[in-house]
């Protein structure tokens, strides 16, 4: 039986510039991996979104305090999170890894970090992957609020290298940004969209239905091959 949505338009949250699953193309207008899945489940189940691209630490925080209903933002699952959100089911495995400016040869393991400054995005898995590192590699670590900042500081040097999900590094890479992966990446967790702990649980199962039939489909891997070339 069809889920029935119990709000006029759900408020979902996501990152501002995490491509590709949100950014802003060159027209200005949002749009990625994350973006396609949301629009795809709400049209299907027929209920009315209003996407928030406000970052990824503002959108946690506007998730746990109720002024969005649901967050997407290539947002790992993971334990820590679990006692504040409810997931959905799985819909990406990512992972961790550091880049460093193309051509730094002075950086091929964890230990060439000593003394380094190394930067990641506020309230991120690879935030976390550096603390809990911190004093076994003797790095400094920066913060970041927004990814344009972040790879920008490494572009000029102001930090000696950076930590980020790999399909995120990868696909910079890809699209002309002057970084390499000397490092063999963390395998990381899985995707979820979420719901504040106990809240709108309607519109999760909505998700998962949705996903379900998204991949039953095959658009699934449609939205994720637009996005994603599978030679890699
Ligand atoms: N997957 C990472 C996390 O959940 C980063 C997400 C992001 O920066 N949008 O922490």
């Amino acid at each position: 039986q069809k889920i029935e949505p119990k709000k006029d338009v759900y408020v979902i949250a996501s990152d501002s510039a995490f491509a590709p699953f949100e950014y802003q193309n060159a027209d200005g207008e949002y749009v990625g991996i994350d973006v396609s899945l949301m629009e795809a489940i709400s049209e299907m189940h027929g209920f009315n979104i209003r996407m928030d691209f406000r970052g990824f630490s503002a959108a946690l925080q506007a998730l746990e305090s109720g002024q969005a209903d649901g967050m997407i933002a290539g947002m790992t699952i993971t334990d820590e999170r679990k006692k504040t959100f409810d997931f959905s089911d799985p819909y990406f495995q990512s992972g961790i890894q550091i880049a460093v400016k193309k051509g730094n040869t002075s950086i091929k393991s964890y230990e060439d970090l000593d003394g380094k400054t190394v930067g990641a995005k506020v309230g991120t898995e690879s935030a976390d992957f550096l603390v809990a590192n911190q004093e076994k590699y003797g790095y400094e670590i920066k913060y970041f609020d927004a990814a344009d900042q972040l790879y920008d500081s490494l572009r000029v040097g102001a930090i000696d290298a950076m930590m980020d999900d790999y399909p995120v590094i990868g696909y910079a890479i890809k699209n002309g940004q002057e970084l390499e992966t000397p490092i063999e990446r963390e395998t990381g967790g899985s995707y979820g969209f979420a719901v504040k702990k106990g809240e709108n649980p309607e519109l999760l199962e909505m998700f998962n239905e949705g996903l379900k039939e998204l991949k039953r489909t095959g658009q699934y891997d449609e939205i994720i091959n637009q996005y994603i070339s599978t030679d890699e």
